[in-house]
């Protein structure tokens, strides 16, 4: 046997022993987070295991993804929880998973499934797979292992995972295996048009117009290598939209052509949160460990504290330029 396949057994073998399971994701959780969050629960009901689905910030699922089965079952970490297991999703450090930190590193056991390359290894069990396209895809991969069936519902949630981890299957880690998964989980009775339609095609008109401020605003720097834009707390405010109407946000301006690197950054009172995504195989994944934050070459972010012009200051020289 591989080892991958030996692990990806060891992992179904520990959670199939567990009776009482809590999972959770990161915070600010995104279509993977969600998905997989849910998608797990799904998968070790089935297999006849207590399962509490928790979330690492805020108090219920973002109303964007309210749309999944079993979202509105979600609740924030609470400080203590006696559970046999706990399985942190797509979060490479403990301090990704916010509210749930103490209780995912105080558990008896703890298994992390992460398609992080910085992932930390900080499980007692880790399957981490920076090949996998999302937390969700790594989750359907223990499916044979798990020998339970995938119902609809979990297919449901785990191609929403891999559907936005993947940008509607465009980015480069939409590889042959994303694909088949994807397939597979059609074939489990995933709708791809009805969850297609529900991600992307339901936006609020406040959402809408913060794009257009977003797009409005778009600069460019570094000789035209690099494209940025901007939002703050007003905007929300003026525009009506919520703050997890943003994560799809950054796509209006990748699209700009000429680029190496985009940045949107969120400001808040005294610090801004940045989103970077690279074109043309720059790794952003490294500048946003420079500065304190992490994620993947082609997709990552950070948060710093101070204003825009200071984070901008900071930010720029370590994005590309000219020579
Ligand atoms: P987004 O820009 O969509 O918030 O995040 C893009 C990617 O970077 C995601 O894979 C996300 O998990 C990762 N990421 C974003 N912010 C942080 C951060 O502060 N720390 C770490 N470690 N990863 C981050
Ligand atoms: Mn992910």
């Amino acid at each position: 046997m591989s080892g991958r396949a030996e692990l990806l057994g060891q992992v179904a073998e520990t959670l199939l022993a567990a009776r009482t399971i809590a999972i959770c994701a990161h915070v600010d959780p995104d279509g993977d987070a969600m998905g997989s969050t849910l998608g797990l629960t799904h998968l070790l009901r089935g297999c006849g295991a207590t399962v509490t689905p928790l979330l690492a910030s805020g108090d219920r699922a973002p109303s964007t993804y309210a749309f999944l089965p079993g979202a509105g079952e979600l609740r924030r970490a609470p400080a203590s929880l006696a559970v046999d297991l706990f399985v942190a999703l797509d979060a490479p450090d403990p301090a990704r998973l916010g509210d749930a930190r103490d209780l995912a590193l105080n558990a008896k056991r703890l298994v992390v499934i992460d398609h992080h390359p910085d992932n930390k290894h900080y499980g007692t069990l880790n399957l981490v797979d920076e090949r996998a396209a999302a937390t969700g895809e790594l989750l359907w991969e223990l499916l044979p292992h798990l020998g339970c069936a995938a119902e609809r519902i979990t297919a449901t949630c785990l191609f929403t995972a891999l559907m936005t981890d993947t940008g509607r299957f465009s980015y480069g880690n939409t590889t042959p295996s994303a694909l088949r998964h994807a397939a597979e989980m059609i074939e489990a009775g995933a709708n791809v048009v009805d969850l297609y339609r529900r991600v992307y095609e339901n936006r609020s008109p406040g959402a809408l117009a913060l794009v257009a401020r977003t797009v409005g605003r778009l600069t460019f720097a570094n000789d035209g290598h690099v494209a940025y834009s901007w939002i703050d707390t007003d905007d929300f405010a003026e525009t009506g939209a919520l703050p997890e109407e943003t994560e799809n946000l950054i796509d209006e301006i990748r699209v700009v052509s000429g680029v190496d690197a985009v940045a949107l950054l969120k400001v808040a009172h005294d610090s801004v949160r940045v989103s970077l995504r690279a074109k043309n195989g720059y790794d952003v994944g490294l500048v946003a460990r420079t500065l304190g934050g992490g994620g993947h070459a082609a997709a990552a972010g950070f948060t710093r504290a101070g204003s825009l012009e200071s984070v901008l200051a900071e930010l720029l020289p370590l994005l590309p330029s000219v020579g």
